[in-house]
């Protein structure tokens, strides 16, 4: 059953407040707000980052900072603003020193994410690095697919390099650049599917193991 706009944002607020009280990994303990995500509750596109950094921790937002500044400039180059775009993390608590986040961390946090998809509901999702993508489109290296999107369980999927990387290469920030112009095509495919396909259901659930469907289009 389609869930109303009413529904999804009952739900999302209901998940918030879970993710505000989880301590289901160490990092629960350890972070100064934890950082569900945000945007509009029924975005056709959601960016999914790695883990909250120093400044998410601290305003309980993703991408605040300098990579954040940068991924708003990304989402202008296609006409976009941060508020059009749905923007979370895989895991919600900041990892000390911004170290890598552990796979128990990952794997406790998932759900959550998995939750917010089916809410959602968007048309594509952009992963931001490569725990992102490993949620996703496990196995496959980022050096190899970034820009590719790919349809596994229903839903496209377009890997990219994190921003906070690109901010620290010259090369990759082209690349990231070039890369997010292949979005609005992404989108624009998802879209002509939709009008032409029944709905689908929740995508969330069946991300942990996709099925690649699709080859690149672009
Ligand atoms: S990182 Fe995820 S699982 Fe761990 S405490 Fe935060 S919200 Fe809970």
């Amino acid at each position: 059953m389609t869930m109303t706009l009413d529904d999804k944002r009952t739900q999302l607020s209901v998940l918030n407040q879970g993710v505000g009280a989880c301590r289901a990994c160490p990092l629960g303990t350890q972070r100064t707000r934890a950082v569900p995500g945000e945007g509009p509750i029924d975005a056709e596109i959601m960016l999914i980052g790695e883990a909250p950094g120093y400044y998410e921790d601290q305003q309980g937002r993703p991408f605040v900072g300098a990579a954040g500044q940068f991924l708003e400039t990304l989402l202008a180059s296609i006409g976009l603003k941060r508020t059009d775009v749905f923007i979370a993390n895989v895991i919600k608590c900041r990892p000390p020193q911004n170290r890598d986040p552990l796979p128990e961390e990952i794997g406790a946090c998932s759900h959550w994410l998995d939750e917010q998809l089916g809410i959602i509901n968007a048309k594509v999702v952009v992963t931001l690095g490569r725990y992102s993508l490993q949620r996703f489109l496990p196995g496959n290296p980022i050096g190899r697919v970034h820009g590719q999107g790919r349809k596994a369980n229903g839903i496209w999927v377009v890997p990219m390099y994190h921003p906070a990387a690109a901010l620290h290469q010259g090369s990759l920030r082209r690349t990231i650049e070039e890369d997010f112009r292949k979005i609005p095509g992404y989108l624009a495919e998802a879209r002509r599917e939709a009008q032409s396909e029944p709905a689908q259901p929740a995508l969330a659930a069946a991300t942990a193991a996709p099925q690649v469907e699709q080859i690149p289009l672009f």
